[in-house]
């Protein structure tokens, strides 16, 4: 059949293998970049929308995206038993560890690295780590934001130096240097997809948020008794497993993903403005958390504010990963394959016939089981 939007012929199926585009839509959706409503990685969301799994863990298909989200729960859930339990300090420990350790995990299920674990997790999250204990050692040198964390009458005094330290200088710092590592990993000419690079930027940025936290709580961790009060820890512990490494995680990663982009040749207003997005989010994170705690506001608002700029991100991330997917996707070859997303057996180019998931997503172990195919517009189901 011919696609009604990029006029190739392609095999039968509700989507384009070639661009994407949804079948016979022709009048309401011209351009299958604008294909808004099927997320190139997970067609059976909508790009606008901040789900944390599908964006962050952008290689997992349906069930295995199940089990993360369930592992997350059971997470905190096990923080939420701490706490009521009084066990702050284990408490903390979970909070700090788990979104970088499901992220170790997701990036061993998806052999995003391929061959090389060694050199990509230590350039990615073994150098965000490293970069986060130096900078957050000289921050608590210069300024310790977490004097009396968890009493009540903190933040009490207002100083406009350690607002502007720490909510407009300290972002931004931290922004120029946590995707260092990734940018530099020696191997980086094996992975040239988009998608590589937002995966390892956020890599970078969880083992960035891993040493941050692990240090700023450092003075919690070892003087607080093991047992106590719960008190008012349980929004530190929202931040801490939640927010804090979304934040860092997702905002490395889009800087990471823009970099790649301009390395394959394409610097658009949507790559310099994820930058300015993802720095514009840090500082409104850090300046707003700050501002709110010295206005003695209620922590439940500190957590909507954070949640709200997560949110944010976490939708830029899809519209830039959208793109990109739609975009490197259109130049694979055909391929006998299994889609990832719906388990289908297809021969297909860049997209799923059947459900419209963009094939540079798969799984590593899926992309090199494809079996390359004279462009035989045959039929798509096997
Ligand atoms: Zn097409
Ligand atoms: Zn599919």
């Amino acid at each position: 059949m011919r696609c009604d939007h990029c006029s190739n012929d392609v095999p039968d199926g509700v989507f384009c293998t070639r661009c994407g585009a949804h079948q016979g839509t022709t009048g309401e959706v011209a351009n299958p970049k604008k294909r808004q409503s099927r997320y190139a990685a997970h067609p059976a969301e909508h790009v606008v929308q901040p789900a944390i799994f599908t964006t962050i863990f952008p290689h997992l298909g349906h069930s295995k995206i199940h089990e993360f989200r369930w592992a997350f729960a059971v997470g905190l859930a096990g923080i939420l038993i701490l706490y009521v339990a009084g066990l702050i300090t284990a408490a903390i420990l979970v909070a700090i560890f788990l979104v970088p350790v499901l992220y170790l995990i997701y990036l061993y299920e998806a052999q995003v690295y391929r061959d090389e674990p060694a050199v990509v997790l230590g350039f990615t999250i073994g150098g965000g780590a490293l970069i986060g204990i130096v900078l957050t050692v000289i921050e608590r040198i210069v300024y310790n934001p977490y004097p009396n964390i968890g009493n009540p009458l903190r933040g009490a005094g207002v100083s406009v130096g350690a607002l502007l330290f720490l909510g407009l200088l300290w972002p931004i710092v931290q922004e120029v240097l946590k995707p260092l590592p990734a940018l530099f990993l020696p191997n980086r000419g094996d992975f040239p997809e988009t998608v590589d690079g937002l995966v390892f930027g956020i890599a970078a940025g969880l083992g960035f948020s891993l040493a941050e936290s692990l240090v700023s709580f450092s003075t919690a961790l070892t003087s607080l008794p093991a047992h106590i009060t719960p008190g008012n820890w349980i929004y530190d512990l929202t931040t801490l497993a939640v927010f804090q490494p979304l934040l860092q995680g997702s905002t490395t990663g889009i800087i990471v993903a823009a970099v790649w982009r301009y390395r394959r040749g394409r610097l658009g207003r949507l790559e310099i403005g994820g930058v300015a997005a993802a720095v514009a989010a840090h500082i409104a994170f850090s300046l707003g958390t700050q501002l709110w705690k010295d206005a003695l506001l209620s922590p439940l608002f500190i957590l909507v504010w954070q949640a709200v700029v997560v949110g944010t991100v976490l939708v830029y991330i899809r519209y830039l990963l959208h793109h990109a997917l739609l975009e490197e996707a259109a130049h694979m070859g055909y391929a006998e394959t299994v889609c990832s997303n719906c388990h289908m057996h297809i021969v297909a180019s860049g997209f799923c016939p059947n459900c419209g998931m963009a094939l540079t997503a798969a799984p590593s172990a899926v992309k090199r089981a494809r079996k390359p195919r004279a462009e035989s517009p045959t039929k798509a189901k096997a």
